[in-house]
Order: structure tokens, then sequence, then C-alpha cells
């Protein structure tokens, strides 16, 4: 199975309630199988709620290959199939607060094109956070 791919079809019910909040407005990402806002992501990188505590899986990251990842799903904008991305605990948190540098936002690029996937289809990959080099744009503070 490849570090990053598509959801197997029907695999994903779509609208569950973020696990902290319970906002279900949209399809909302998906960390080690719990769904999480926008909002409570975020809180959860700057460290302003409890942290997640999944056990990692055997695989590797998509990123920068270590073992020991979690599982984040995401939704990208065109396409009805959910995304499924295996990544270590540092670049999760790089995901999540954007500011991952060039170098893993172009692996993460290059994943994507292979399932007909860009950038500017996922949200925290959009370019309003990074440029075409994949500079970040607007990364959240670094304290943790
Ligand atoms: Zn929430
Ligand atoms: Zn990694």
């Amino acid at each position: 199975m490849k570090s990053l791919r598509l959801a197997p079809m029907g695999a994903v019910f779509p609208k569950i309630p973020c696990c902290r909040c319970a906002d279900n407005v949209r399809s909302w990402d998906r960390i080690a199988g719990k769904t999480y806002c926008p909002h409570c992501l975020e809180e959860l990188i700057l460290g302003d709620a409890p942290p997640i505590a999944e056990r990692p899986e055997k695989r590797r990251c998509s990123i920068c290959r270590a073992p020991g990842t979690v599982r984040y799903l995401t939704f990208p904008l065109r396409s009805r199939r959910p995304i499924e991305v295996d990544l270590c605990g540092e670049h999760i948190r790089e995901l999540v607060s954007r500011r991952l540098g060039p170098k893993a936002f172009g692996r993460l690029r290059k994943q994507l094109s292979h399932v007909q996937i860009q950038t500017n289809e996922i949200f925290l990959l959009h370019e309003a956070f990074y440029d075409g080099n994949g500079q970040a744009l607007q990364p959240t503070p670094e304290e943790l």
C-alpha cells in the first residue's frame, strides 16, 4: 500500500462531527480515524487543547520514510473520494501548522499528482499557504 493513496471507495462516511466540538458543517479532516474541524485542529497544534495521543502504525512517513506514522485523511475540493496519507509525528505537525519545508511540500505534491490531485485541492496545502516553490506563506507560530 502506498503511503499516499485514495481511500477505498465507500469506506469513509463523510459527515462525522468534529470529535472535540461536534461541528459537522463539512467533511472535516481525520487523524487516526478521528474527525477534527480546522479550528480544533489548529488548537491542537498550538497546544491549547489536549494533544493527539494515537498509537503509531507500522508504516513509513510519506515525506521522510521514517517508520511509525499516523493516518491523515482529507477530502480534496473537487473529489468525492478522500485521500489517506501516512505521516510521522513531526510531519503531521508541520502539515497542520502550515509550515512544511519546500522539500516536504514537493514530495507531497509529487505523490498527489500520482492520484491526479493538485495541492490546491487540499485545504492545508492551498496556494494561500504555500507559494509555487513550496515556501510556507502563513505558518502558525512554532512554540508547541
Ligand atoms: Zn472542532
Ligand atoms: Zn516524516
